[in-house]
């Protein structure tokens, strides 16, 4: 099970608001956590990355999590007062009718509910068709276009974000909430560089990248202010384990250690660099099991291409439900991965680092 500060610092970040662009909020969640511990840097992007040296100056190890969730912007305004919005990110369509958002306008956030026609008033054949995202609208309670513009301070292009609280679950063996895509990653960065003490051979960067879920917009600046010797990308897992999925379509359960990814969409994480993450796990006693990104990608795509090449590693924690209001991840899970980021920290020296490197 993690401890309280663990705790604090996910659901400090899982209620943090920022989609691709707007990563303000949780930029200023990561700085407050490591203050006194390093100082941020931040980049065009709104991007930010802490330094902290330890035996040297070099190796520079970058541990990287996205700091942007999916949302919406919104699109237009009717008449009447109803929003119409542009996702910001992939939704899925079931998974948005009746739920809560929040619009981030100029007078302050404003909640509302995500509407459609109702049923009642659709053909009796169609009823059973699934409610497209292009044919919902955000209701704000808002009399007309005016009243939201004026008294709400809403405006076209406001950020919307999703509400939905952190919780524990089963005495916080599983802990849901937003965004976990990819605070996880946010919280396993700046946690490294927490607890890791004064004794590694080597450099240590947290990262928190912008605009992954719009295109990987961010993780090439962070690549150039710290000239990384091999890259951490710290993700989320498309996890099994859940009635309707077997072991042919993912290898992943919740619950069974810290995911060690072998391939992903538009980069391939270095085999050396997994296969010494896999050694380090096994000699700790840290539960690992393998992953598989059949679709889908992370930062390691822009990150591997900085310069010459970095090598990196993908690990992640294993999440039911991304891309809704409400994942779900285990605790031990988050821990182990944890431990592992840990531990690569103070193992990563010259040598490590050239082996990984000269393959
Ligand atoms: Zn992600």
């Amino acid at each position: 099970m993690i401890d309280d500060q663990s705790k604090a610092l996910l659901k400090t970040l899982s209620e943090a608001n920022g989609i691709p662009g707007h990563e303000d909020e949780v930029r200023r969640a990561m700085t407050a956590a490591l203050s006194g511990v390093a100082e941020p840097t931040m980049d065009g992007h709104g991007g930010v990355t802490f330094m902290k040296r330890g035996g040297s100056d070099r190796p520079r190890i970058l541990y990287a999590g996205h700091m942007d969730e999916i949302g919406f912007i919104v699109k237009s305004i009717t008449d009447d007062g109803f929003l119409y919005m542009i996702p910001s990110g992939g939704w899925i369509d079931q998974a948005l009718l009746t739920q809560r958002l929040l619009v981030h306008g100029s007078k302050g956030p404003v909640l509302g509910v995500v509407g459609a026609k109702p049923p009642h008033l659709t053909p009796p054949d169609k009823r059973g068709e699934m409610v497209r995202i292009r044919d919902m609208f955000l209701d704000v309670g808002a009399c007309s276009k005016e009243d939201a513009m004026e008294n709400l301070g809403i405006t076209p292009g406001d950020q919307i974000t999703p509400v939905a609280s952190f919780e524990e679950l089963n005495g916080g063996q599983f802990l849901l909430g937003k965004a976990w895509d990819d605070r996880v990653g946010v919280a396993l960065a700046t946690e490294t560089l927490l607890r890791v003490g004064p004794d590694h051979p080597n450099t240590l960067i947290a990262a928190g990248t912008t605009g992954e879920e719009k295109g990987l917009i961010g993780a090439q600046a962070a690549a150039w202010i710290c000239d990384p010797d091999l890259a951490i990308v710290l993700e989320v897992g498309i996890t099994g384990g859940v009635p309707g999925v077997d072991t042919k379509e993912a290898t992943e359960k919740c619950g069974q250690g810290v995911s060690i990814v072998f391939i992903e969409s538009g980069a391939i994480p270095s085999p050396t660099f997994r296969a010494f993450a896999r050694r380090v796990a096994t000699e700790e006693g840290i539960p690992f099991q393998d992953s598989f990104y059949e679709s889908g990608g992370s930062d390691g795509a822009q990150i591997s291409r900085y310069k010459t090449g970095v090598p990196y590693l993908l690990l992640a924690v294993p999440c039911r439900y991304i891309h809704t209001h409400n994942g779900l991840i285990a605790s031990s899970d988050y821990q182990a991965a944890l431990r592992l980021c840990l531990a690569l920290a103070r193992r990563l020296d010259a040598k490590a680092v050239e082996e990984i490197r000269g393959r």
